[in-house]
């Protein structure tokens, strides 16, 4: 039987929650459910100056939000826990030593300034740099006198070259790279103790069983060194696969330096976008839908995920599709749900001033319009303000023409007529105002509306009038019935 497939997110907190990784992540995640698997989250921290709880914890909410929930992980636990590769110390020193013991590795005592030196003279040359492999075939005596020293040795793990590393990868086909573009030998643990990633993510990926390892294609070169590493402690890899990386329009690989909060998974969640449109658009910067589908829910996704189907090519990031994505959820996700989701929105707003039932109404209106939900504050601000604002321009072009008095005046004489809560009867109430003054368009809906609103153009004005009601509608009206006097 084959084994259970297991795969994993495995980021490193030395910054915040990127596209990139949220991508992989969504990947990952579908394919476990794809394929009734687990999927993993593991967090790679071995950079001890670099990673913070706060990355860990935008990392964490932002996939959580996104909805790409792991099935084991270090703030769950699992049966191959830890989960954290700072908790793991002791066991990759374990694997080193074994490597150690099997020749595959090698102590090295160069120091930083040494390593620079060599760097420095490879500088013009084609190959670039590369570590000489000078430590590999010390005698006894050169290595006691460096410890003689008090120099304390990294641990290298051996490269041998030439020779071809080649796999099938899932989504790029048959891969083979030259061992001679590894830089040479690799250091596997540093000097001070730590595991370098290349061979921590070798030993948990075993650990944890992991059957199949999907992440950026930035990691080509390392998946060919870490299969040396599963040669050399006698073990089968997993299989891998690489989507392409993300670029922007210009073919710039997305990234914070470039792009900065452009990449940042939060930023869209405090923008008011939907997980929903991120999901499907993190899923289809790569993968074809079939049948021309447009929109997929998270669990359909799982249903028909398939990974020969990601595209090899680069993906290119663009906002204007997310945002396509976004309106669509807006408008069709259930009303309830935007409401509640609209929240943070509207703190700026005494929420007495209507009802839950109004307040859904109110969304219901606007939602249309909107790209993302932080334009609703200006889009709903009309409501709830005490007074309507008219700006001076949007006066001389509306309500300083003799019509608009009159439209206005008749208007107000039918607000105890109204019948509000029928949005389509309010705004049919207008017309025919319009009809028994000869006005129509313009002339008529504009002098409504701003008197009402502020503004000549928003939503529906039915369900502006129907929402408003009368005791809002009559000092409105009023209002601006003494500014088109004051006007005149
Ligand atoms: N910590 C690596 C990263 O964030 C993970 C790479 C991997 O999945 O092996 O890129």
């Amino acid at each position: 039987m084959p084994d259970k497939v297991r795969v994993r997110i495995a980021p490193s907190p030395t910054g915040n929650l990127h596209l990139g990784t949220a991508r992989t992540a969504l990947y990952n995640y579908l394919y476990a459910h794809r394929h009734g698997g687990t999927f993993v989250m593991r967090l790679e921290d071995t950079d001890e100056v670099r990673s913070d709880e706060s990355y860990t914890k935008d990392i964490f909410d932002g996939l959580r939000w996104l909805g790409l929930t792991w099935d084991e992980g270090p703030d769950i636990g699992g049966p191959f826990a830890p989960y954290r590769q700072t908790e793991k110390i002791d066991r990759y020193s374990h694997v080193a030593n074994l490597l150690l013991e099997k020749g595959a590795a090698y102590f090295c005592f160069c120091s930083p300034q040494e390593l620079e030196a060599l760097k420095e003279e490879q500088k013009n040359t084609t190959r670039g740099p590369r570590y000489d492999n000078r430590c590999r075939s010390l005698t006894p005596q050169q290595k006691e006198k460096y410890v003689a020293e008090g120099r304390v040795p990294a641990i290298r793990f051996k490269i041998d070259e030439p020779r071809v590393i080649s796999w099938h990868d899932g989504i790029k086909g048959e891969i083979a790279i030259d061992s001679s573009d590894l830089g040479g030998d690799m250091v596997i643990v540093k000097s001070n103790g730590v595991a370098i990633y290349n061979f921590a993510v070798v030993v948990d990926d075993i650990d944890m069983k992991m059957t199949y390892v999907i992440r950026g294609e930035d990691h080509i070169h390392n998946t060919a060194k870490q299969i040396l590493i599963y040669e050399a402690l006698g073990e089968t890899t997993p299989s891998f696969a690489h989507p392409a990386l993300i670029f922007d329009i210009e073919r710039r690989k997305l990234s914070k330096r470039h792009h900065g909060e452009l990449v940042h998974i939060d930023r869209y969640r405090q923008d008011g976008y939907m997980p929903e449109a991120m999901v499907n658009y993190l899923a289809q910067m790569s993968w074809s839908l079939p049948e021309d589908r447009e929109i997929i829910s998270l669990d359909e996704a799982c249903r028909i995920f398939d990974l020969s189907k990601i595209s090899k090519s680069p993906a290119v990031f663009d906002l204007p599709r997310l945002n396509w994505f976004n309106s669509h959820y807006l408008r069709d996700l259930p009303l309830t749900l935007v409401t509640d989701r609209a929240q943070p929105y509207l703190v700026e707003f005494s929420m007495e001033k209507y009802s839950r039932q109004q307040l859904e109404e109110i969304i219901a209106c606007v939602r249309d319009g909107l790209t993302m939900l932080s334009e609703l504050t200006e889009a709903v601000r009309f409501f709830f303000e005490d007074a309507v604002v008219i700006p001076e321009d949007v006066m001389n072009s509306v309500l300083s023409k003799e019509s608009a008095t009159k439209v206005l005046q008749a208007f107000y004489d039918q607000i105890p007529n109204l019948p509000f809560g029928d949005h389509a009867a309010c705004k049919k109430a207008v017309d025919e105002i319009g009809k028994s003054l000869g006005l129509k368009g313009k002339d008529l809906y504009w002098p409504v509306r701003v008197a009402i609103s502020g503004k000549t153009q928003g939503p529906d004005l039915g369900s502006i009038i129907s929402i408003l009601g009368k005791i809002r509608l009559s000092t409105r009206v009023d209002a601006a019935i003494q500014q088109c006097k004051q006007h005149a």
